[in-house]
């Protein structure tokens, strides 16, 4: 992609190891030239253990701000001078601004996924919850889930720990389970939304689901969502839909996080459904 720089161009980036397989530059590049804003967005690799080391020379190279993915986003955390609401509750940071020498952390990965679900026509309100791992992204997405107000969130993991640490967030609604086919049967039987936060399915070093047999039990209304988005369709989410579930992949979450990253950046509202149509035409283009 072609990006116009000037000796006032502002530097963006996106920082992580790996990282040079990111989609963000592209993204916000696109979103950056169609608004006519003067910024630059970057592909930075940084080690894991090496965030302190980068923040000074982000301050130096005199960066506007960045996103930050494997393995950063915790340990930015200590590091930021001020949190937003959900950087603070997730304890994960995916957006730095850096405003005269300060910097400020925020996350955006729960506002993406609700507004991706939103398109969907999914409301999780009300919704009980099957959310499958314990990540980073599990638990941005389960802790959103039940700020708007899913009636309850059950947690199923490989690793039990993990599971039961996510869960003590809110008590009241959450509830860690199994990962066996025996739990996910019995948890897909009562769900009303399906939500895959494990890498399994993802195209590379992902792994598969050993068993998807699980989700014959969903009930027929029951929305599927995959965070991976790579592939477009998760053998996870074709059974879904084939089995006639609403389903949608991760990629308007991960738009939409960009989206909102954007308006840290430049301090700008910008219309999320029309940066989405246009990034996902500059993607299609690829
Ligand atoms: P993470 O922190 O490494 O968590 C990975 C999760 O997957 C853990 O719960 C892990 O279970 C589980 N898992 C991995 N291998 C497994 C296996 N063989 N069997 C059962 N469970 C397994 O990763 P993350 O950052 O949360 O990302 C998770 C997925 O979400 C990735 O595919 C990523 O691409 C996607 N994602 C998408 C977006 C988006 O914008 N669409 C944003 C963030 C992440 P254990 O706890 O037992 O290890």
């Amino acid at each position: 992609m072609q990006v116009e720089l000037k000796n006032t161009t502002k530097k963006l980036c996106v920082i992580g190891d790996p990282v040079l397989h990111s989609k963000s530059p592209l993204i916000q590049n696109t979103m950056i030239r169609a608004l006519g804003l003067d910024y630059v967005y970057l592909c930075q690799p940084v080690k894991a253990g090496r965030a302190a080391a980068w923040l000074d020379a982000a301050r130096e190279a005199g960066y506007a701000g960045f996103n930050a993915t494997m393995p950063h986003k915790l340990d930015l955390v200590p590091r930021m001078d001020e949190l937003d609401q959900d950087a603070a509750l997730y304890q994960s940071v995916n957006t730095v601004c850096i405003r005269n020498g300060k910097l400020y952390g925020c996350n955006t990965d729960g506002r993406g996924f609700i507004r991706a679900l939103a398109d969907a026509g999914v409301d999780p309100a009300g919704r009980r919850v099957l959310l499958l791992g314990s990540g980073g992204a599990a638990k941005a997405v389960a802790l959103k889930l039940v700020q708007q107000g899913a009636a309850s969130v059950t947690v199923c993991n490989r690793t039990a720990a993990k599971a039961e640490e996510l869960c003590q967030y809110a008590p009241a609604v959450m509830k860690a389970a199994g990962f066996d086919q025996a739990t996910l049967r019995r948890e897909a039987d009562r769900a009303e939304l399906l939500v895959n936060c494990t890498s399994l399915g993802m195209a590379g070093t992902g792994g598969q689901f050993e068993d998807l047999s699980f989700l014959k039990e969903l009930p027929p209304a029951a929305a599927v969502c995959d965070l991976i988005y790579h592939p477009a369709e998760t053998e996870l989410l074709c059974r879904a839909r084939e089995a006639g579930h609403p389903a949608l992949n991760g990629l308007g979450m991960l738009i939409y996080q960009a989206v909102y990253a954007l308006e840290h950046f430049a301090d700008v509202a910008l219309d999320a459904g029309t940066m989405r149509t246009l990034v996902e035409q500059a993607l299609k283009e690829l």
